[in-house]
């Protein structure tokens, strides 16, 4: 099935426990902190019902429609739908959504097309994977994930010294029926308006840390588990005018709580296997498919800051500068630049695994990596061409509500390239992506939403073809010797 916004809305109304500071919600699609972003998600469901979007979004199997991002790919062609959907969902909010509900779906989808592994360990988890993936297409389900253990409590000997309970979430009893989990996890994007949370380690574990490799999944609103949100970003304005990103695109982050969960043995994919916990992702194409998605995400966010260069650069009057074309020429080259690292991965797409077909891994990781590396040297380009024009704009459009302020406003804020209310307009908007709280979260994401880099830079290794690069350099040094004389 494909949902509407309305059914996931009142999805989202389960008795759920989400708390900003002490305060528990008891709406999170009512609440002044999440409903305008609760809609937008809403929205992204429901365009799927829109005719234009309908082949893109989703497909047909066994008489049902799924979303895209079930797709187990057979070919560049499937590839190349997986990828127009992501672009679809992600230019509905120019990319400032990285965990929509295409990102751990297709982890898991990428996940069933190689389930073999879930076999391989003590445990027979493959069935559960299958039933798993199965449920989500069905339901069209959205998880979010939570796979990173709480930083700087990684390292158990502190707690064990002073008999303290370990922080990270491990399994702490097991019985017929399934687990009990408890303890934390780091953070888990867009819980709040997600249906499940995936549980997880996508940061390797030590041998011996076998409780915490389990790996399972959990309804939102499951006993024992509580969602702490950080400072939400949008209640600080009361019009998007004056803040249109922060407005209603805050995908909000929380730190999962768990107090003696119950997980049913059904819903375990990993346990008491380290290496096993984090194999999943990249011994299938989990780790590929999720982060294409990434990839694909913030190419429309590299759409719009190229866009919002453009116009800024015009309001100010220093596109005619040569210098300045020189950057806005350089801002279009990384935009393509991304753009074709993206369809190569289609192109140089690889058989693998089984009967399957998967994005070109080594592309992905250098998209992902030229994406974390490059974001706050973007950002830095559009605030550059901003100047102080950001901060020369009154607070908020409520001047419109003053005669004597609008009438001052209208005649003093016009320029000879546009009038008062569209630069403010604009101004708005890019201090949404420069300099806004939003945006400070926005490039902390993008430095951290696949892991530091340093672990990205690792995944690039690991796929490397070191023998063939080898053999590269040995072909040359082979064609000549130690001289004759
Ligand atoms: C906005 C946001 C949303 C997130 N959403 C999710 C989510 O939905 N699900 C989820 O599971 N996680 C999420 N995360 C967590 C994210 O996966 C982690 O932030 C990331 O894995 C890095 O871990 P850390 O934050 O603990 O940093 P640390 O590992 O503590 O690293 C801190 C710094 O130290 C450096 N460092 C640490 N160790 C080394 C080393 N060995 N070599 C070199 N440098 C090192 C790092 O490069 C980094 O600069 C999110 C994070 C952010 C910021």
């Amino acid at each position: 099935m494909i949902k509407t916004g309305k059914e996931h809305l009142s999805q989202l109304r389960d008795g759920r426990v989400v708390y900003i500071g002490d305060e528990k919600i008891d709406d999170v699609t009512t609440h002044p902190a999440f409903e305008k972003a609760a809609q937008k998600v809403a929205e992204l469901y429901d365009i799927k019902h829109q005719e234009i979007y309908k082949d893109v979004l989703s497909y047909e199997e066994n008489g049902e429609l799924c979303s895209t991002w079930f797709l187990q790919a057979k070919n560049k062609s499937d590839l190349r739908k997986r990828s127009k959907a992501h672009k679809v969902i992600a230019d509905q909010t120019s990319g400032m959504m990285g965990r929509s509900m295409d990102h751990v779906a297709s982890f898991v989808t990428g996940m069933s097309t190689n389930p073999d592994i879930f076999d391989s360990g003590k445990y027979k988890f493959k069935e559960n994977l299958l039933n798993y993936y199965k449920y989500m297409k069905k339901n069209d389900v959205f998880a979010s994930y939570a796979v990173v253990p709480p930083q700087a409590a990684r390292n158990p000997e502190f707690y064990q010294k002073q008999n303290l309970p370990i922080p990270t979430l491990s399994v702490v009893e097991e019985n017929k029926k399934g687990v009990i989990i408890s303890g934390m996890k780091m953070l888990a994007t867009s819980a709040v308006f997600a249906n499940e949370i995936w549980i997880g380690n996508l940061v390797p574990l030590a041998p011996d840390q076998i409780k915490q490799a389990i790996t399972c999944a959990i309804p939102c609103n499951i006993e024992g588990l509580s969602l702490w949100m950080r400072q939400p970003l949008s209640t600080h304005y009361d019009n998007q005018f004056d803040s249109p990103l922060s407005w209603n695109m805050d995908e909000t982050d929380v730190l999962v709580m768990c107090d003696k969960v119950f997980v049913p043995w059904d819903r375990i994919f990993v346990m008491d296997d380290a290496i096993l916990a984090r194999e999943i992702y990249i011994k299938t194409p989990a780790h590929c498919y999720g982060n294409h998605q990434a990839n694909v995400r913030y190419w429309s966010k590299m759409e719009l800051i190229t866009g919002l260069c453009n116009k800024i650069a015009k309001a100010t009057g220093a596109d005619q500068i040569p210098a300045v074309r020189e950057t806005l020429g350089k801002m279009s080259s990384l935009e393509a630049n991304l753009s074709g690292m993206i369809h190569g991965q289609i192109e140089a797409a690889e058989t693998w695994p089984n009967n399957h077909m998967t994005f070109n891994r080594r592309m992905m990781y250098a998209a992902l990596n030229w994406c974390t590396e490059n974001y706050t040297p973007i950002v830095d380009e559009l605030r550059t061409l901003c100047g102080g024009g950001v901060f020369q704009m009154p607070a908020s459009i409520n001047v419109m509500k003053n005669e004597k302020l609008k009438k001052d406003f209208e005649t003093y804020f016009q320029t000879p390239q546009m009038d008062a209310k569209s630069r403010m307009k604009l101004f708005k908007l890019a201090w949404d992506v420069v300099g806004s709280e939003f945006a400070g979260r926005q490039q902390q994401y993008e430095k951290f939403y696949a892991g530091a880099s340093f672990i990205i830079k690792n995944h690039s290794y690991r796929e490397t073809p070191w023998d063939y690069f080898d053999g590269v350099v040995d072909s040359l040094m082979d064609k000549y010797d130690l001289p004759e004389n």
